[in-house]
């Protein structure tokens, strides 16, 4: 009876906390400061200018089709018709453009990390007509001096609302990555041979038989998703898949 009324009496603490907190900072957009119901969603104008993926789109690898095409079910793009997709599936939340790099930028390299909450969130939303059970949520690893340099791994922030919604661990020790200078501006090529053999399976007990969901911020070529994935492989893993949070959609 007494620990009864003592949790009503906790319970209605923390209501009134809220309240104050909520009265003394009201819940705001974290892109335009706009007032909107839960704190960390964007407001509506921010919401619509994103270049979301929906339908059609690869089956495979998540590549938005031209929203007017009626290709039938699942279908693949040519990449992934020809077998040359590296994950057993990938989805990309929006189209990298203006709009996503604008808040891309700030987010992985000037510390808005309240940005996680939405982009987090818009992921899981893409991974909802994936059909997958992975055993591990795997963050792309961060080299240790753009680590030490950044003060965070985005893709970590991004991953852990993730691992909590499939009720898995979040994977951070079994890969390590080699520091390799920078690979903006690139061809897919030249970032391809330049990502080769960064990754190193330091825990393959971990791996062996796991299906396992790598979380990135971007994806640009794929380049990293598909070295990691075969490193993966190598040491077992039963099932690669991959989200991000903005993907290049280059025409095909
Ligand atoms: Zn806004
Ligand atoms: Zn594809």
């Amino acid at each position: 009876m007494v620990k009864h009324i003592a949790r009503n009496v906790c319970g209605w603490v923390k209501r009134v906390c809220i309240c104050f907190i909520d009265f003394l900072f009201p819940a705001s957009c974290p892109l335009c400061s706009a007032p909107v119901s839960t704190d960390g969603e964007l407001c509506g104008d921010c919401w619509t200018a994103f270049n979301w993926i929906g339908n059609p789109k690869c089956a495979c690898c998540g590549y938005p089709f031209p929203a007017n095409l009626d290709l039938g079910f699942n279908p693949l793009c040519p990449n992934c018709a020809a077998g040359g997709c590296e994950l057993d599936m990938i989805r990309g939340a929006c189209v990298y453009d203006d709009v996503s790099r604008a808040a891309m930028l700030p987010f992985k390299h000037a510390g808005r990390i309240k940005y996680a909450r939405f982009m987090s969130r818009a992921m899981i939303w893409a991974l909802s007509d994936a059909n997958i059970i992975p055993d591990i949520v795997m963050p792309v690893p961060l080299a240790y001096r753009r680590l030490v340099h950044r003060g965070y791994n985005q893709a970590v922030l991004l991953a852990r609302p993730i691992a909590r919604v499939f009720g898995v661990k979040m994977d951070l020790v079994s890969v390590r990555r080699r520091y390799r200078p920078n690979m903006g501006h690139k061809t897919a090529a030249q970032r391809a041979e330049n990502i080769r053999g960064v990754f190193t399976v330091v825990r393959p007990d971990k791996i062996c038989g796991r299906r396992i969901l790598l979380v990135d911020d971007v994806m640009t070529t794929g380049a990293t998703f598909s070295e990691l994935a075969r490193v993966l492989r190598k040491a077992g893993a039963s099932a690669v898949y991959g989200v991000v949070f903005c993907r290049v959609a280059r025409a095909i």
